[in-house]
């Protein structure tokens, strides 16, 4: 039998995929901006586990949702826990700040994490059933100010990765009382238009009419048309904070549009919601997405501080910046490729290998030469600067041959100053 990953995951490789958004390299690259980005804007990488007990997002995410209703992975341990493998990132977090009683020790908290999220999904082309995230959580600040600062890190991490043909989107969902107010107004409008919609659309019509907003149904978009607009139900606070965003925004020329149809899956958002699309994205085009969520940190039995956050997919980043062809810078490979021709040649070479990789050069060597032609191919596919052969022959002269793999000159060099040049040559073109 052949074994290959479970539907909907993918493998991340340092070579051999054809897609470039598979490789080790270009994950590594976005992994560094994230962490550059985060810290000049102050954010803090903090680290939960992939998986937590299944109440947690029951109770966070809320039962309506489709990521805990339909798509959880849950799983029962050997003591008959109910465990979740996590399908997003917000939950974890604060349960993780309310448990540590971080908000004991400062007055505001930013954080920031990458990692896996699990959500048991039809698998197409965007959309996984392992994916990862970029996120960040605020917590402790209700100003609308913080709701920009966490709309242009994702921004301005997208700007420096070179996206392009990125659309914001924003919308407010309001505070309680502006969403009571709009759910009443909402539903009216739908009760004599019940029977036309969707399957789905009519159980959330039950239990949390809206999701509507945001569902994919030719059908039920065509019905929302004359909806009304939840803008038009925010309370004079909720208007308040609205407006003070948006102000941020056109103050930072961030461009943006209105979008009324975003509410956003999860239930616990309040005030800001948005989200960044990619146009060349197809279908799954939302590129990350997050919003303000006063009043969750209390559900989960935590002190009453307001939060807001975001989590963008990483999968979907990087197949636009293949699809966009946006450069990833190149990754050298090591300075210096050993080919020994002899048990001899083989000893010495593994000592200064070995000497080479104290010093902190990359350095790599084959143990087991047959033909120098396979070996020096090799030193090419890893990307070697310099090939090093050793024979007997060479030994007893004390010499050693230097093929450049970029030139393919070669020539002879002794052995005794090997580290030393190799050692200038690493100086003079690498930072140290
Ligand atoms: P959400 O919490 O659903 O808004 O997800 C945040 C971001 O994660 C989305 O904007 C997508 O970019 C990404 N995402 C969500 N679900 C998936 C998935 N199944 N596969 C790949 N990316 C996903």
């Amino acid at each position: 039998m052949q074994y290959k990953t479970a539907k909907g995951l993918y493998d991340i490789l340092p070579y051999g995929s054809k897609e470039s958004w598979k490789l080790t390299s270009t994950w590594h690259y976005l992994e560094k901006i994230a962490y550059e980005v985060s810290n000049i804007f102050g954010y803090e990488e903090i680290r939960t586990p992939i998986f937590e007990h299944a109440e947690l997002f029951l109770r966070g995410v809320g039962p309506t949702s489709d990521i805990v209703n339909k798509e959880m992975y849950l799983f029962t341990d050997k003591a008959e826990r109910q465990l979740a493998l996590r399908p997003e990132g917000t939950s974890s977090i604060l349960r993780a700040f309310i448990e540590h009683r971080l908000f004991e020790t400062r007055k505001k908290h930013k954080f920031y994490y990458l990692g896996p999220m699990f959500r048991y999904e039809r698998p197409q082309s965007g959309r996984y059933r392992q994916h990862y995230q970029f996120g960040v959580e605020a917590i402790g600040q209700k100003d609308p100010c913080q709701d920009a600062e966490v709309i242009e890190l994702l921004n301005q991490f997208y700007h420096k990765l070179g996206l392009k043909n990125i659309s914001l989107e924003v919308n407010s969902v309001g505070d309680l009382t502006s969403r009571e107010n709009f759910k009443t107004a909402f539903t009216e409008f739908l009760r004599p238009h019940f029977d036309g919609l969707s399957k789905e659309s009519k159980v959330r019509f039950e239990k949390n009419p809206l999701r509507i907003l945001d569902s994919k149904d030719p059908h039920d978009q065509a019905l929302l048309s004359g909806a009304p607009s939840i803008l038009s139900y925010l309370s004079k606070e909720a208007e308040d904070h609205f407006s003070k965003l948006i102000a941020y925004l056109n103050e930072l020329s961030l461009p943006y549009t209105i979008n009324e149809r975003i509410v956003r899956g999860l239930d616990y958002y309040s005030h800001t919601v948005f989200e960044f699309k990619a146009a060349d994205l197809g279908a799954q085009n939302a590129l990350g997405g997050g919003g303000r969520y006063d009043g969750f940190l209390p559900l989960l039995g935590g002190p009453n501080l307001p939060g807001i956050g975001f989590g963008a997919g990483i999968e979907r980043i990087l197949m636009t910046m293949e699809k966009q062809k946006v450069p990833i810078p190149f990754q050298s490979g090591p300075l210096v490729y050993f080919i020994p021709l002899g048990e001899t040649a083989q000893k010495k070479l593994f000592q200064y290998l070995c000497q080479l990789r104290r010093l902190g050069i990359p350095a790599d060597m084959d143990f087991q030469v047959k033909k120098v032609h396979s070996s020096l191919s090799h030193a090419s596919a890893i990307n070697a600067r310099f090939a090093l052969i050793l024979g007997d022959r060479e030994l007893e002269k004390k010499l050693i041959t230097w093929k450049d793999l970029t030139t393919s000159e070669e020539r002879q060099k002794p052995l005794e100053h090997l580290i030393d040049d190799l050692r200038n040559h690493w100086k003079n073109n690498n930072a140290i």
